[in-house]
C-alpha cells in the first residue's frame, strides 16, 4: 500500500509539474490521462482500505461509493456530454456530482460521530462558533460575488448556487470536526479534514472565477482537486499510533475561539466598508456573543470543578478537611519538615464514643463530634496546623515546626479541653481521649506511614489509659519479632516468591482490554497469596522496596515481551513506589530494561501516586517527562485519595488519571459522589488526560461512568487480577463475545461478574 500511496503522490507531482509549465497546454495528457489515473488510484486505495481494514468500516465504505461515483460522473460529463454543442447545462453529469457531496457528508459524519462522546460543553461551543465565524468568512468573500454573477434558467440558477452551497456545508462541517476533536482527532481524521477543505476551496475558488469570468480551466486551483483524492487515500492508509492521546497544551485550547474571534472582528470591519451579506454580518456577530459566551462558560466552569474539589475534600458534619483534604495539608507539612525544622503528627481517638452513639443515638452522635470538632479548633496554634476528621471520632492534626516537648505541650492541651463536659440536648456527656504522636520525619517522611505509627501510639496510649503518648520503636514495634518479619520479606523480595497478577483495563463501553495493570502478590510458601496492603508496608520498613520494584518491573516487561511474542500486544502497566519517581537513575534502568527484552516502550506504563510528586516536585517532574520521552505511558494512581489539586494536574507532564474507588463505589447512591465523578472526567477531558475509574464492580457503575463519558474502567465486575496465562484464557474466552455495555442485556449473559471473581 505505501508503494501505490507514493506512486500516486508521484502522479499528483507529474500533474502539477505539467500545469506549471505548460499552463493551460497539454490539456489530453494532464487532464484525460494524470488526473483520471490519480482519481482511479485514490479510489483504489480507499477500496483496498475498505475490504482489508474493519476499523471504522462503514465510514469508508461511505468514502469509497463517493469515489467511484465521481468517477462515473466524470465519465458521463468527459464522454457524454462535454463532446455536446453547445453543451447542455445542467446534464445528468450535475445531477451525479452533485450527489457525491452526500458521500462527503456521510462519511465526515461517521468519522467523527464515534469521538463526539466525551467532548465536554465549552468545546461544542467552540465548534458552533467556529462554524458561524466560517460561514461569515465564507459568506463574505465568496458566496456574495458569485451569487450576483448567476445568470439563466431558474434550474441552472439552482443547480449553479447548490455547488457552492454544498461546498460551504463541506468545509465548515470540516472544519466543526477539527475544532471539536482537537488534539484528540486521529491523524486519518486530519487528513481527510484536509481533504475536503482543500476540494472545497478549489470548488470556491473555481465558481468564484467563473463568475468574474477569470479562467477556470489549468490555473492553480486546478491542482487542489488531485490534490484532495491524493489526501483521501493517505488518510486511509496513515498509520493510527496505538491510542496515543496527546494532551494539547493549554493554550491550543484557546486557538479555535481566537481565530474565530479575529476572523469575526475581520467580517464586521469589512461589513462597514464593503457589502457583504446580512446573513455574513449576522453570523459574524452570533460568532462573537458565542466567544463571551464561552468565555463566561470557561469562568463557571473553573468555579464548578474548584467547589467539586472543596467539596471532595471536607467533611460534612464538622466542615473540617476529610481524610482526603487532610492529606493534602499534611504533605505539604511532611515536605517542609527536616531534622533540624521537625513537624508532628497527633492522632486522636474518642474514648467511649461508641457508648455515646449507642445509647443516645446517631443524632447525638454527630452533634458530640461538632462540638467535638470546635473544641479541638480552638487549640490550634496558628494557621499553619493541618486539622482534619478522619472518619468516625478519629481526628488527625498535623504541626509545623514543633519540638516533641511542644507536640506534647499540645497534647496535653487537647486533652484538658475533650475533658470538659459536653452537652448535648441537655445531656452532659463526659468524654476523654487518647492521642498518639508521630515525629516528622524522625518517624517517617511518607504520610500512610506516619499514620500508622501515630495510629500505634495512640492504640498503646488507649490500652495503658495513658492519655498521649509519643511512638516508640522500641515498644511499638517488638524488636525481634520485627528482625524476623523483615527477614521473611527479604526472602519474598530476593528468593523469587513474588508473582504478578494482572488486570484489564477495558475500554468504555464498547469493553475492549486496552492495557493491564500489574498486581504483586506474594505466594509466600505455606500462607498462601498475601496481598500487597499485607506485606507492602513491611517491605518499605525493611527498605527493600527499590528491589521489590526492580524484581516487579523485570517480571512485567518479560510477560509484556511475551505477549507481545504471542501476537496480543498488551500494554502492561507498573505502580512504582513514590521514592522511585525521584530517583534519577531510574529512566535509565527502565531504557536498558525494555532493550534487554526488545519491547516496544509504549507497552510499558508506569502508575505512580500523587504523593510521589509532592516530595520533589522538580526532581519527579524532571524523571518523569524523560520517561514520557521514551514513549511510556504515565498515569496519576488513586486520584482524588490524597493531594489532588488542579494547579498541580496543570503542570504535571502525565498521560492519565485513575480516578480513586472511593469515589467510584458510593456514586449509585450519593449524588455528591457522582457529581464528583462527574466533574473529575470534565475537568481530565478538559485537560487533555484519560481517565480510568478504579474499583468498577457493577454493571450499573460501568453504565454510569459510560454515560459521563469515562474511557477506561477497571474493576471486579469484569475481573479480579488473574495470573498471566489465566488472564490469557479470559481473553481469548471473551474474544468471541459482544462486551459493549450500551448492547448488555441486563439480565445476564456475556457480562457475568460472579463468573471470574477468584484472585486465584
Ligand atoms: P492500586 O494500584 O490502586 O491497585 C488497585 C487495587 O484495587 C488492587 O488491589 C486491585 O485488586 C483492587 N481492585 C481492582 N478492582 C477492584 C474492585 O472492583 N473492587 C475492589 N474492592 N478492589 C478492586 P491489590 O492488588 O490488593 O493492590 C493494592 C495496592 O498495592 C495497589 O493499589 C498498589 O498501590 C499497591 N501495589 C500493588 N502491586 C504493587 C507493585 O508491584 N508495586 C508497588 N509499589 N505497589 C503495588
Ligand atoms: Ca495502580
Ligand atoms: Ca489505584
Amino acid at each position: 500500500m505505501r508503494w501505490t500511496v507514493v506512486a500516486l503522490i508521484g502522479t499528483w507531482l507529474a500533474y502539477v509539474v505539467l500545469l506549471v509549465l505548460w499552463g493551460p497546454g497539454l490539456v489530453t495528457l494532464r487532464d484525460s490521462v494524470l488526473y483520471v489515473a490519480v482519481s482511479v488510484l485514490a479510489a483504489g486505495l480507499v477500496i483496498a482500505r475498505v475490504v482489508l481494514v474493519t476499523r471504522e468500516r462503514p465510514a469508508w465504505t461511505v468514502l469509497a461509493v463517493g469515489l467511484v461515483l465521481s468517477l462515473g460522473a466524470m465519465a458521463v460529463y468527459g464522454l457524454a456530454v462535454a463532446p455536446l454543442d453547445p453543451e447542455p447545462f445542467p446534464s445528468v453529469a450535475d445531477g451525479l456530482f452533485l450527489t457525491v457531496y452526500l458521500a462527503w457528508y456521510g462519511a465526515v459524519a461517521l468519522l467523527v460521530r464515534n469521538r463526539l462522546r466525551d467532548v465536554p460543553r465549552s468545546v461544542w461551543l467552540d465548534g458552533a462558533v467556529a462554524v458561524l465565524a466560517g460561514g461569515a468568512l465564507l459568506g463574505a468573500w465568496f458566496l456574495a460575488p458569485i451569487r450576483s454573477a448567476l445568470t439563466g434558467s431558474l434550474l441552472s440558477v439552482m443547480v449553479s448556487t447548490a455547488y457552492p452551497v454544498a461546498d460551504v456545508l463541506l468545509l465548515l462541517l470540516a472544519i466543526f470536526g477539527l475544532v471539536v476533536l482537537g488534539s484528540r482527532a486521529p491523524r486519518t481524521l486530519w487528513w481527510f479534514a484536509a481533504a475536503m477543505v482543500t476540494a472545497g476551496t478549489a470548488d470556491l475558488a473555481y465558481w468564484q472565477s467563473l463568475s468574474a469570468g477569470g479562467p477556470v480551466r489549468g490555473t492553480w486551483f486546478s491542482a487542489l482537486w488531485p490534490a484532495s483524492r491524493v489526501m483521501l487515500a493517505v488518510a486511509a492508509w496513515v498509520p493510527v499510533p496505538e491510542r496515543a492521546r496527546r494532551r494539547p497544551a493549554i493554550a491550543m485550547l484557546l486557538v479555535a475561539p481566537a481565530v474565530s474571534l479575529v476572523v469575526s472582528v475581520g467580517v464586521l470591519v469589512r461589513a462597514s466598508e464593503h457589502e457583504v451579506p446580512v446573513a455574513a454580518v449576522a453570523m459574524a456577530a452570533t460568532a462573537l456573543l458565542g466567544v463571551l459566551l464561552r468565555l463566561a462558560m470557561t469562568v463557571a466552569e473553573t468555579g464548578r470543578m474548584m467547589d467539586a474539589h472543596r467539596i471532595a475534600a471536607t467533611d460534612e458534619l464538622t466542615d473540617l478537611p476529610n481524610r482526603r483534604g487532610f492529606g493534602a495539608g499534611a504533605a505539604r507539612v511532611i515536605a517542609a519538615s527536616t531534622p533540624e525544622n521537625p513537624g508532628a503528627l497527633l492522632m486522636l481517638d474518642l474514648d467511649g464514643f461508641k457508648e455515646v452513639n449507642d445509647s443516645l443515638g446517631h443524632h447525638a452522635g454527630d452533634r458530640l463530634l461538632a462540638d467535638l470538632a470546635d473544641r479541638i479548633r480552638d487549640t490550634l496554634r496558628s494557621p499553619d496546623d493541618v486539622l482534619g476528621r478522619l472518619g468516625g471520632d478519629e481526628f488527625a492534626l498535623m504541626l509545623p515546626g514543633v519540638t516533641p516537648a511542644e507536640a506534647d505541650q499540645v497534647a496535653l492541651r487537647l486533652a484538658a479541653a475533650l475533658r470538659t463536659r459536653f452537652i448535648i440536648d441537655g445531656v452532659s456527656v463526659q468524654s476523654a481521649a487518647s492521642i498518639g504522636i508521630a515525629l516528622v520525619p524522625e518517624h517517617g517522611s511518607e504520610l500512610s506511614l506516619l499514620l500508622r505509627r501515630a495510629d500505634i501510639a495512640m492504640y498503646r496510649a488507649k490500652v495503658d489509659h495513658l492519655g498521649h503518648t509519643t511512638y516508640d520503636a522500641e515498644r511499638d514495634q517488638v524488636g525481634e519479632d520485627r528482625l524476623h518479619r523483615v527477614a521473611e520479606v527479604r526472602q519474598a523480595v530476593e528468593g523469587g516468591e513474588l508473582v504478578l497478577h494482572y488486570q484489564p483495563k477495558v475500554a468504555l463501553p464498547e469493553g475492549t482490554v486496552v492495557a493491564v495493570e500489574a498486581l504483586v502478590r506474594w505466594d509466600r510458601p505455606g500462607h498462601g497469596l498475601v496481598f500487597p496492603d499485607d506485606f507492602l508496608p513491611l517491605v518499605e520498613d525493611a527498605g527493600l522496596m527499590p528491589a521489590l520494584t526492580a524484581v516487579v518491573l523485570e517480571a512485567a516487561v518479560t510477560q509484556a515481551a511475551a505477549w507481545r511474542a504471542e501476537g496480543i500486544p498488551l500494554p502492561v502497566a507498573v505502580n512504582l513506589p513514590s521514592a522511585a519517581v525521584v530517583d534519577e537513575a531510574l529512566p535509565e534502568r527502565v531504557a536498558d530494561l525494555l532493550a534487554r527484552h526488545s519491547l516496544p516502550a509504549a507497552l510499558l506504563q508506569i502508575e505512580i501516586t500523587e504523593e510521589a510528586l509532592l516530595r520533589d516536585r522538580t526532581r519527579a517532574q524532571a524523571v518523569l517527562a524523560r520517561l514520557r520521552l521514551m514513549g511510556i505511558r504515565i498515569s496519576i494512581d488513586d486520584y482524588g485519595s490524597g493531594y489532588s489539586s488542579l494547579a498541580y494536574l496543570r503542570e504535571l507532564t502525565v498521560d492519565e488519571i485513575k480516578l480513586d474507588k472511593s469515589f467510584v463505589f458510593p456514586m449509585a447512591d450519593d449524588a455528591r459522589a457522582a457529581s464528583i465523578v462527574r466533574s473529575t472526567i470534565d475537568l481530565a477531558h478538559a485537560l487533555g488526560l484519560g481517565i480510568v475509574a478504579e474499583g468498577v464492580e457493577h454493571l450499573v457503575a460501568a453504565q454510569e461512568l459510560s454515560s459521563y463519558g469515562c474511557d477506561t474502567a477497571q474493576g471486579y465486575f469484569w475481573t479480579r487480577p488473574l495470573p498471566a496465562h489465566r488472564l490469557r484464557e479470559w481473553i481469548d474466552a471473551r474474544s468471541d463475545q459482544d462486551h459493549d455495555l450500551d448492547r448488555v442485556d441486563l439480565l445476564g449473559g456475556a457480562l457475568d461478574p460472579s463468573a471470574a471473581r477468584a484472585d486465584p
